[in-house]
C-alpha cells in the first residue's frame, strides 16, 4: 500500500529538459551538450586534467534543440486533460536567463501559430475538450495573471493602475479546509480573475499582462527575468445529470532566471532581487524534492511562490518541470547548476 503510495506520488512530478538551439547562426561555436536521448542529457565537463569529461542526466523526457513546440506540448498534452477532471496542474519552467523558458512557455517575440507556447496549447486544448464534453458537463474557465517580484504579488490583469491593491494577498487554507472555503479554490481572491471562452480572449489578456509587465520594466530595466509570472486557468465544471460540481485549476509558471548573481559586484536592488529569487527558486526545489521524497512536512510556507501554488503541488497534484539548459560552452558552470537542480526535484 505504501509503496503504491510513493510510486503515485513519484508519478504525479515529470522534469522534461530541453536544449535551446544556437541563436543566429552561431552553430560552430563550442558547446557543452554531447548528446541528447530521449530521456537523458549528456554534457562535456572539462577535468583537471586538460581532457574533457561527460556526465550524463536523466529526465522523464528530454528535448533536443530541433524538437518544435508542437513536439514539446504533446508530451505535455495529457495533463491538459486532467485539468477538466478537476485535478490541479502545475507546469514551470526553470533555466538561466536566455535558456529558453518563454519561448517554451510563450513562444518567441514574433508569434507563428506555429512557434505557440505550452500556454495557448494548453488553453487551446482545455476549449477543444470543453467542447467536446459539453452534453454531459458545463464548464466555466477563467483565468488570473500574476506577477511574483521581491516576494510581491502583483496583479498583472490589473486595469485600474498597476499598484493599486499591490501587494496582492495570498491566502493559505488548510488542506481539508480548502475544498470548502467560500473562495472556490481562488487563494489569490484580490486578483482579477477573468472568465474567457476562446483561445483569441486569453491572447488579448496575455497581452494585457505583459504588457502590464513591461510598464515597471522600463522603470526597472529587463524585470521579467527576475520576476516570476503565473498564468492560473481556473475550471469549474458542473455535471448536468448529477449537478456535482468539480474544480481543477493549472498553473503556468515562467519562473525568474536561476543564474547565480556575483555577490562581489551587485549591489543594493540589484543584491536584494537576486536574494529573493535565490530563496524562492530554493523554497520550490525543497518542497517538491520533499514531496518526490514522502517527507511528512512540506515546507510550503518558505516563499510566496510556494505559497501561491501550494494547492497544486502534491496531494493528488500533477507536476510538470521543463528545465532549460543553454547550448553554449561557456553557459556550463550554470547548466551544472541547472541540471542538478532538476536531478534533486526528479
Ligand atoms: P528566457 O525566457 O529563459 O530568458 P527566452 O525564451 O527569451 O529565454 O529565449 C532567449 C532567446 O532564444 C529568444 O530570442 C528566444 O526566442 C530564443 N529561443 C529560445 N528557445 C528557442 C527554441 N527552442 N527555438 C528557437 N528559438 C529559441
Ligand atoms: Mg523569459
Amino acid at each position: 500500500k505504501l509503496y503504491n503510495q510513493v510510486q503515485d506520488l513519484k508519478g504525479n512530478i515529470r522534469v522534461y529538459c530541453r536544449v535551446r538551439p544556437f541563436l543566429n547562426g552561431q552553430q560552430n561555436n563550442m558547446t557543452s551538450v554531447d548528446h541528447v536521448d530521449h530521456g537523458s542529457i549528456t554534457i562535456v565537463t572539462p577535468s583537471k586534467y586538460g581532457k574533457e569529461g561527460k556526465k550524463s542526466f536523466t529526465f522523464n523526457r528530454a528535448f533536443g534543440s530541433t524538437a518544435t513546440q508542437a513536439e514539446v506540448f504533446a508530451d505535455t498534452q495529457p495533463l491538459i486533460r486532467s485539468v477538466l477532471d478537476g485535478y490541479n496542474v502545475c507546469i514551470f519552467a526553470y533555466g538561466q536567463t536566455g535558456s529558453g523558458k518563454t519561448y517554451t512557455m510563450t513562444g518567441p517575440k514574433e508569434l507563428t501559430e506555429e512557434e505557440l507556447g505550452v500556454n495557448y496549447r494548453a488553453l487551446g486544448d482545455l476549449f477543444f475538450l470543453q467542447q467536446q464534453r459539453k452534453e454531459t458537463i458545463s464548464y466555466e474557465i477563467s483565468v488570473q495573471m500574476l506577477e511574483i517580484y521581491n516576494e510581491q504579488v502583483r496583479d498583472l490583469l490589473s486595469s485600474e493602475g498597476l499598484n493599486k491593491r499591490y501587494p496582492l494577498h495570498v491566502y493559505l487554507y488548510q488542506n481539508c479546509l480548502y475544498l470548502h472555503s467560500s473562495q472556490n479554490g481562488i487563494n489569490v481572491p484580490d486578483a482579477n480573475l477573468v472568465r474567457v471562452t476562446s483561445t483569441a480572449d486569453v491572447i488579448n489578456l496575455m497581452n494585457l499582462g505583459h504588457k502590464n509587465r513591461a510598464v515597471s520594466a522600463t522603470a526597472m530595466n529587463d524585470r521579467s527575468s527576475r520576476s516570476h509570472s503565473c498564468l492560473t486557468v481556473h475550471v469549474q465544471g458542473k455535471e448536468l445529470t448529477s449537478g456535482n460540481i468539480l474544480r481543477g485549476s493549472m498553473h503556468l509558471v515562467d519562473l525568474a532566471g536561476s543564474e547565480r548573481v556575483d555577490k562581489s559586484e551587485v549591489t543594493g536592488d540589484r543584491l536584494k532581487e537576486a536574494q529573493h529569487i535565490n530563496k524562492s527558486l530554493a523554497a520550490l526545489g525543497d518542497v517538491i524534492s520533499s514531496l518526490a521524497s514522502k517527507n511528512a512536512h512540506v515546507p510550503y510556507r518558505n516563499s510566496k511562490l510556494t505559497q501561491l501554488l501550494q494547492d497544486s503541488l502534491g496531494g493528488q497534484a500533477k507536476t510538470l518541470m521543463f528545465v532549460h539548459i543553454a547550448p553554449e560552452y561557456e553557459a556550463l558552470v550554470e547548466t551544472i547548476s541547472t541540471l542538478k537542480f532538476a536531478e534533486r526535484v526528479a
